[in-house]
């Protein structure tokens, strides 16, 4: 009996992706059995951090790594080091900023939910812009000495300021500029783009498309700045006079009791699943690619029975993957609608939502297993093929 029956809930096909609401992709062998074999001895966690740092930064070419609990958290740690660097008074007092740097600039049209990773260490958030234009004087007036950092996000349309320049104009006021690029990395290459644009932090999830455990992340980035987040971040719960100095880097306690990260805590198994994660990826990182378009084909091939269904291959450029976009507009069906027959139905099936509002499905492969592409177009023209007005009720009694 596997666990979800003991427990009396439903599981769920995954045809969303790696989305944290459904526990994020299921893991490989490998990154099991690194999480497994991680468990078996303790260890200091700030040398576990230090020399798996040192091994993720060197298979991903990035200066610096340490190992968080997500993105999310990467983009909290990144911006309490800005503020308050390595600085003891400084990270004891967080979210009180002891310092000037209070605020953070970041364009209107890079405004996204997980802007509250940054707010919750407390800075303020500037906005600068219209949501798809920003000049570049509208950036420079901001950068005064209360600046701690510029945020920057990937893949947002529209006239914004693009990497380079906003490095160009943060670093001439000694800012640094954070990147939130949690679903953007990999493809690998473009951490190494960041970089030569110019940011100090990139956050990027563990548990997207480097397949790791779904509560672990990278936060890489210049080495003085990796250096102060384990001060923000362990949990030292220890006498000052007995706490050797670390035996990878020989560094001394530098630490004060619990920084503001002590909530993200990363366990072993997440620092070394990850990093099994990354140099399984690196090694073959198009070694998915024949299943999800299997995957997909078979769904194409199955909603092809339908005609009023308009189905497209995309491409998602955030985690650089194939989708099935299905418009169901013609049916008479509303997207949200079929969306609640599918989660009522059986098997319980979740898709992509992000274009619900105009009546398309989105199915994302990569939290897929075998035969479910098939699976989810006989769902999906099961409930199709009811009368649009009764499909709830209908599809709550089957
Ligand atoms: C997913 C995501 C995050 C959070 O990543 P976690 O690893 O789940 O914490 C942050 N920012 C963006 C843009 C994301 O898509």
């Amino acid at each position: 009996m596997d666990f979800s029956t003991e427990l009396g809930i439903r599981r769920i096909v995954n045809a969303v992706g790696p989305a944290t609401r459904l526990g994020g992709l299921p893991l490989s062998e490998g990154v099991m059995n690194a999480m497994r074999a991680a468990v078996e001895h303790n260890v200091r966690v700030d040398e576990l951090q230090e020399a798996a740092g040192v091994r993720i930064a060197q298979l991903l070419g990035v200066p610096a790594v340490y190992v968080t609990s997500g993105a999310s958290a990467g983009l909290s740690l990144a911006t309490a080091v800005c503020v308050a660097a390595d600085d003891p008074r400084g990270v004891d007092a967080l979210p009180r900023i002891a310092g000037p740097r209070r605020r953070v600039v970041v364009q209107r049209g890079h405004r996204d939910p997980y802007d509250h990773a940054l707010t919750a260490v407390g800075v303020e958030l500037i906005e600068i812009g219209f949501p798809t234009s920003t000049r570049p004087g509208e950036l420079a007036r901001e950068l005064d000495g209360t600046v701690a950092a510029v945020l920057w996000r990937p893949g947002h349309a529209g006239d914004l300021l693009p990497l380079d320049v906003v490095s160009r104009l943060a670093h001439e006021a000694e800012v640094p500029v954070i990147v939130d690029a949690a679903m953007d990395v990999p493809p690998v290459d473009r951490l190494q783009v960041l970089f030569a644009q110019g940011a100090d932090l990139v956050a990027v999830s563990g548990g997207k498309g480097f397949r790791g455990p779904h509560t672990s992340g990278l936060l890489c980035g210049r080495p003085d700045l990796i250096r102060a987040v384990a001060l923000h971040h362990q949990d030292m719960d220890v006498r000052e006079q007995t706490w050797a100095p670390s035996e990878v880097t020989g560094v001394g306690l530098r630490y004060g009791r619990h920084g503001i990260g002590r909530g993200m805590k990363v366990g072993r198994e997440q620092v070394l699943g990850l990093l099994a994660a990354v140099a399984e990826h690196v090694k073959d990182p198009d070694r998915h690619e024949p299943r999800y378009q299997a995957e997909l084909s078979a769904l194409e091939l199955g909603l092809g029975r339908d005609r009023r269904l308009s189905v497209a291959r995309t491409h998602n450029h955030h985690l650089a993957v194939p989708e099935v976009q299905i418009d169901i507009g013609a049916t008479g069906h509303r997207a949200d609608t079929v969306i609640r027959a599918l989660d009522a139905g059986d098997p319980r099936i979740h898709v992509g939502e992000d274009q619900a509002w105009r009546d398309v499905l989105v199915i994302n492969p990569m939290g897929l297993h075998a035969g479910e592409g098939e699976v989810v177009a006989d769902r999906l023209l099961a409930i199709l093929q009811s009368d649009p007005d009764t499909t709830s009720p209908a599809e709550r009694a089957s």
